[in-house]
């Protein structure tokens, strides 16, 4: 496994892997890794002759106010976590490496970053899909792999490349929990134990509202209601939204059917968790 720094390096070197017909395997992230990430990094084993991890903590894709400078950055951790999930090469550059001086290209996928997690964090999915897209053109990788738990990323980032007609396949994986159904986040290192136990009401609230939806309701606002219902029931919560929405454009819908997309975000105190689940 190489550690590489300079992203025309790592260019260099898989254009030759890239010559000889290797299938190359993209996992983006900004490292504390945990299993949700082991999970895309094992599945980009299975599927690839070469895995490339990134780990960046991308500033622009953090508001003012936000966790940039004390997200977790555990490096001799994240390095023995790739070398387990099978990783060929971690991408690890710097801020400088990245938005160089005179920097000034975004990208934004219009409509769906504004809405969910883009109303209360403007300019976030900006950020992600300028590096995403930076990544692709950096790695050219012919899979990228993304995690379920952060459901519309992987929604902006499949537009973004449909869009751009970026030739890259995205992989979207199953959300990995802790045994007691919390959705793993490298975020989750911040809450305190009582944290954690009220962090639970996040999947709870989704159990809840797939129960409903077996025993037979299928309108939103009564889910929606109850779901909400059980979250302020924790003193350590405070809801940014509980939506029912499209999965092909992020729009509420009425009545549950299938393609539909339960989500939530909720502060445990200061930190922002967020979980989804699918009805298909
Ligand atoms: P992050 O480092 O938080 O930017 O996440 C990097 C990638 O890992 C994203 O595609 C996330 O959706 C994915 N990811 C994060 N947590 C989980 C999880 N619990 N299960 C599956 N994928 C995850």
């Amino acid at each position: 496994m190489q550690i590489i720094r300079n992203p025309k390096k790592l260019s260099e070197i898989l254009k030759k892997y890239r010559s000889k017909g290797k299938a190359i395997g993209l996992v983006p992230t900004m490292g504390a890794l945990h299993e949700g990430h082991l999970s895309l990094l094992r599945q980009a084993r299975r599927e690839n002759n070469i895995v490339v991890a990134s780990i960046f903590v991308n500033p622009t894709q953090f508001g003012p106010g936000e966790d940039f400078s004390r997200y977790p950055r555990p490096a001799a951790k994240d390095i023995s976590c790739c070398r387990k999930g099978g990783v060929n090469f971690i991408f690890y550059p710097s801020v400088k490496d990245m938005y160089p001086q005179g920097f000034s290209t975004f990208v934004t996928v219009e409509g769906l970053s504004s809405v969910l997690c883009g109303e209360h964090r403007p300019g976030h999915f900006r950020g992600v899909a300028t590096v995403v897209a930076k990544l692709f053109n950096i790695v050219q990788p012919d899979s990228a792999y993304f995690g379920q738990k952060d459901a519309q990323q992987a929604i902006i980032i499949k537009r973004m490349v449909a869009d751009l007609n970026i030739p890259v396949k995205v992989r979207v994986m199953p959300t990995i929990r802790d045994k007691e159904g919390l959705a793993l986040s490298s975020r989750n290192v911040y809450l305190s134990l009582a944290q954690r136990h009220d962090a639970l009401v996040l999947s709870g609230a989704l159990k809840l509202a797939r129960h409903l939806f077996k025993s037979g309701v299928k309108d939103s606002a009564k889910i929606i209601g109850s779901m909400k219902k059980m979250i302020k029931g924790k003193k350590s919560a405070k809801i940014d939204y509980v939506a029912i929405v499209d999965l092909n454009n992020l729009k509420p819908i009425k009545k549950i059917s299938d393609n539909c997309l339960i989500t939530l975000a909720v502060r445990i105190g200061k930190t922002r968790l967020i979980d989804n689940t699918i009805i298909a």
